[in-house]
């Protein structure tokens, strides 16, 4: 009789694709049964592991990237692999998977973004904040991004965290930028042309915004920076005062927010202008490039969740040369997966993923983090997405089919039949002191490798055990 999956003759074998923290807690919760067995490998398109809290969360807020000490103490477990440089859908197709995995997760995030659905979106300088927050963290696929900073304002649509910290590093002192992993490119960008004036536009009202509280502080204390918030837009309507009366976030920011207004502008140099009940409606361009963005100025009707803007027919153009829009992550259909459109993730229950026509389960198909609940949620939100994921997966045991080829040595053979050159975790750990190493001369935490290319031959240049001895 075969040894029973999750027996340590015969450990479960499980792909989690997308080295992002969903990906990590996932694993982190099939690691910490200690009644199975598990044999983890996780696989990533890039070299370089850790997904967004390296390519999103902002240079200037590097205490939130030390979770990755836990991922990391994570990686070096035995049981788990780290195989970065190999995409599913380029190297890996789902037949492969199935052919070495039991159980099959994934987590591969958002890779894109929303639109507005507005004329001149397409215009040069009207970016997505997806591509630009990837250009200033140095990602790989952005490098080349059009961006042209000539000292023109910029519009920043929308009002969460993202939208926050893409105002706040397009005003902040390069002097300080200089401190950070940010991009050299983006950086020196910045000191050239970066806007002294930022429209950051909000569809409703001071009460219904969603960034965090912790956020729209900083950003009122930036040293150099006045936050301009205009008193008539804290004015409520009877609606906004009680939903403001229910809600302690929406009440700590509008606290901030009527103290901001009362303290008015100070002559800083530069300057970021919260405007409340305006939408986009036409990206204008001159030369196909940004010159303007033109608003519609909203008000606040009953909708089906809350209060929602509706237009006023009122208009008014902004002076812009960049408009970056940061209203929604969105994730991309996977080769040979189910993709509900409309929600802009793959189907699920729980983490299950369902097929689309007879909304049954797939064996051994699983989702976790983004793509699997949409682009919402801190870094944390995806422990317990995960740990979800995970104990679907354990309650399917018993019906799991085992693979046929299960062996970390046939799926490595497999990736060497089609010459991708994989990263592990070692070989990631080198790279990242060689980051390190090449800040230290600029007290910077970092100066990141761009391009995939450029790591893979500063790999080549200092084989195992070759690397600065020295980590962070
Ligand atoms: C701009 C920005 C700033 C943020 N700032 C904060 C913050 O300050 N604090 C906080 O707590 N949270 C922050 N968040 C939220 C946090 O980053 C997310 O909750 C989290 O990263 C989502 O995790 P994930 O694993 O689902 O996706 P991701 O982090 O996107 O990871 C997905 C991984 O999948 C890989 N991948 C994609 N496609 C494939 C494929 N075909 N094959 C193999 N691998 C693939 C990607 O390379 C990536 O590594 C921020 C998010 C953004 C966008």
């Amino acid at each position: 009789m075969n040894p029973a999956l999750g027996s340590t003759d015969r450990p479960l074998r499980v792909a989690i694709i997308g080295a992002g923290p969903s990906g990590f807690y996932t694993a982190a919760a099939l690691a910490a049964r200690k009644d199975i067995a598990v044999s983890i490998d996780l696989i990533d398109r890039l070299p370089t592991p850790y997904g967004l809290v390296r390519y999103g969360v902002a240079p200037d807020h590097p205490k939130i990237k030390d979770v990755v000490r836990v991922f990391e103490k994570l990686a070096l477990d035995p049981r788990l692999r780290y195989l970065g440089n190999v995409e599913y859908g380029r190297d890996l197709r789902l037949a492969d998977l199935r052919r070495h995995y039991d159980q099959i997760v994934f987590s591969v995030g958002g890779q894109s973004d929303r639109r507005l659905g507005i004329p001149g979106e397409d215009a040069e300088n009207s970016l997505s904040s997806t591509a630009f927050v990837a250009w200033y963290s140095c990602h790989p696929d952005f490098l080349e991004l059009p961006v042209v900073l000539d000292g023109s304002a910029a519009a920043v649509v929308g009002i969460g965290n993202v939208a926050i910290d893409v105002a706040r590093i397009l005003v902040r002192d390069p002097d300080e930028l200089a401190k950070t992993d940010i991009s050299d490119d983006s950086l020196a960008a910045l000191r050239a042309g970066g806007p002294r004036d930022v429209y950051l536009l909000a569809r409703r009202g001071p009460v219904q915004a969603k960034c965090s509280p912790a956020e729209l502080k900083e950003m009122g204390h930036l040293a150099g920076v006045d936050l301009i918030v205009d008193p008539a837009e804290l004015e409520l309507d009877e609606a906004s005062a009680a939903e403001l009366a229910g809600d302690r976030e929406a009440q700590k920011n509008f606290e901030l927010l009527r103290a901001l207004a009362e303290r008015g502008p100070t002559g800083a140099p530069r300057r970021i202008h919260l405007r409340f009940l305006v939408s986009p409606a036409e990206v204008i361009a001159q030369d196909g490039r940004v010159c303007g963005l033109r608003v519609e100025k909203n008000r606040l009707v009953p909708g089906r969740s809350g209060l929602s803007a509706q237009g006023t027919g009122e208009f008014e153009t902004l002076p812009v040369g960049l408009v970056v829009r940061a209203v929604g992550y969105r994730s991309l259909p996977l080769p040979e997966m189910p993709f509900d459109d409309r929600g802009g993730i793959i189907p699920n229950a729980g983490g299950r993923v369902l097929d689309p026509t007879s909304a049954a389960a797939i064996p051994a198909l699983y989702v976790a983090g983004w793509v699997k609940r949409g682009p919402t949620g801190l870094i944390g939100s995806n422990k317990p997405d995960g740990l979800e994921t995970a104990e679907a997966m354990l309650a399917d045991l018993p019906l799991t089919q085992p693979a046929k080829e299960p062996e970390r040595t046939a799926l490595d053979a497999t990736l060497a039949e089609r010459g991708t050159r994989v990263v592990d975790f070692a070989a990631w750990q080198r790279l990242d002191r060689l980051e390190v190493e090449r800040g230290k001369p600029h007290g910077r935490p970092r100066v990141k490798f761009g391009a995939v290319a450029e790591m893979l031959a500063a790999l080549a240049e200092t084989p195992a055990g070759a690397g600065p001895s020295s980590g962070h």
